[in-house]
């Protein structure tokens, strides 16, 4: 058997994407190592979506090809979304690569891999989607398996390189999900979570996302499900009544909001208002108990004011957002926005910005995990490790707050009943109830 090392950088879909590659190079002979010094092949599955993300990539391989100089056997394969966006300009800039294999190839691994043993050197960076094939996923072992439901966006906000990576919108079949779905339940995971640049504008022939929780929902065995990413105004009213009624679906909502300034908001191309996102949460918030609801911001978009960042500020503290990801605006090639050099905001001018995002989510957060000190709720255990000489679970709970419980016992994939006693910004503290 040979060895492939797989790095992989950036978001679920990613992560999930990486899972796929390994299950189709399962098929071909290799076995998958976490020591990349012993790999015979390397590959690095790739993000765009911030230039730091991309520069990391880059330093990666930069590593790799100096191994290479010493051990001519080893392949190297650039994958992802940087793959896709860069094409055969990167073996101009990475000369020691084998492979380029953009989004939309996964499925022709295989022939690559063998052209690539042969000494070839091969770029397969399609626009249009290969035809997916029945092969075994090699899931990373965890309690979460993450099923991708769409590929792509239509949305093309004006800051998003996503649509011109991943292309536009496509949503799998919903026999090929339920099927993902019953494997990684037989092979003992306890949460399902389904994956999608838009997860909630899935549609499968007039099948839309409350039929496929429904359809999950039926599937036997103590498991929970959870949908990520939600776009704002694709959020039904059906969609949020049907995520209450199924017991088996988490009070999660992960919706992006960007910014809280109704022209900025237009001028990324988003297609509501800071008044229409808080009159959504507002009625997840009432129909939903102990709803969880995060959100992702930009600081420093191009041209945005002072008095538009403070609309962001305030939009994040008055909606009480439990969680955000917060980032500085980056310019991503062939985006609209990465055009608008004259309306760029100074370095200084965002990082200064985005601590005081960062202060505001440190705020929220603290604030929304105090609500919990005292109550009993369910956490799935993910994790058993010795943290300063004493062991410790770690944990979610339905509602995706982490909680640390002390533990002599790995009870990693359990469901255990634990009090919470305290609140920390990041994570609740508990004891398991007896
Ligand atoms: S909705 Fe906008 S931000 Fe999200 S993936 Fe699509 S283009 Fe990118």
């Amino acid at each position: 058997m040979k060895q492939v090392y797989i790095e992989t950088l950036g978001c679920q879909m990613n992560k999930s994407d990486t899972e796929r590659m390994l299950g189709i190079l399962s098929h071909f002979g290799y076995t998958q190592t976490q020591d990349e010094k012993t790999a015979d092949l390397l590959m690095i599955n790739t993000c765009s979506i911030r230039q730091l993300s991309e520069d990391k990539a880059f330093s990666k391989i930069g590593s790799w090809g100096k191994r290479k100089k010493e051990n001519k056997n080893i392949k190297i394969g650039f994958c992802g979304c940087v793959a896709q966006q860069k094409s055969k300009e990167l073996f101009k800039r990475a000369p020691y690569v084998d492979f380029v294999l953009g989004t939309h190839a996964i499925y022709k691994l295989p022939e690559i891999i063998k052209r690539v043993e042969f000494g070839e050197k091969v770029c397969e960076c399609t626009e249009t989607p290969a035809a997916g094939q029945d092969f075994e996923i090699k899931r990373v072992k965890s309690v979460n398996a993450w099923i991708p439901i769409t590929e792509g966006c239509n949305n093309f906000c004006t800051y998003c390189i996503v649509p011109y990576t991943r292309g536009r919108e496509r949503s799998r079949p919903p026999g090929v999900i339920l099927k993902e779905a019953r494997e990684a339940l037989a092979q003992g995971f306890k949460e399902i979570t389904l994956l999608g640049q838009n997860v909630d504008s899935y549609c499968a022939q007039d099948y839309r996302l409350a039929d496929l929780l429904r359809d999950l929902n039926k599937l036997d065995g103590k498991f929970r499900i959870r949908f990520v990413t939600s776009y704002p105004s694709d959020i039904t009213d059906e969609l949020i009544k049907t995520a209450v009624e199924l017991d088996k679906v988490c009070e999660y909502f992960h919706i992006p909001m960007q910014s809280g300034s109704n022209e900025v908001l237009k001028a990324m191309n988003r297609r509501y208002t800071a008044e229409a996102y808080a009159e959504i949460c507002a009625k997840i918030r009432k129909t939903v108990p102990d709803v969880t609801i995060t959100s992702d911001f930009i600081a420093g978009f191009p041209g945005e004011t002072e008095e538009q960042f403070q609309e962001t500020l305030s939009a994040m503290e008055e909606l009480e957002l439990d969680y955000s990801n917060t980032a500085a605006y980056s310019p991503r090639e062939k985006t609209t926005a990465a055009k608008w050099t004259d309306r760029f905001l100074p370095e200084k001018v965002k990082t200064e910005r985005l601590a005081r995002l960062n202060e505001q989510n440190k705020k929220n957060c603290l604030k929304s995990n105090q609500k919990f000190t005292g109550r009993t709720m369910e956490v799935l255990v993910e994790n058993f490790y010795n943290h300063k000489g004493k062991n410790v679970v770690t944990g979610r709970t339905r509602n995706n707050k982490i909680v640390h419980i002390p533990s002599e016992t790995d009870l990693t994939g359990e469901f255990i009943t634990v009090k919470i006693t305290n609140a920390r910004t990041w994570y609740l503290n508990g004891e398991i109830k007896s």
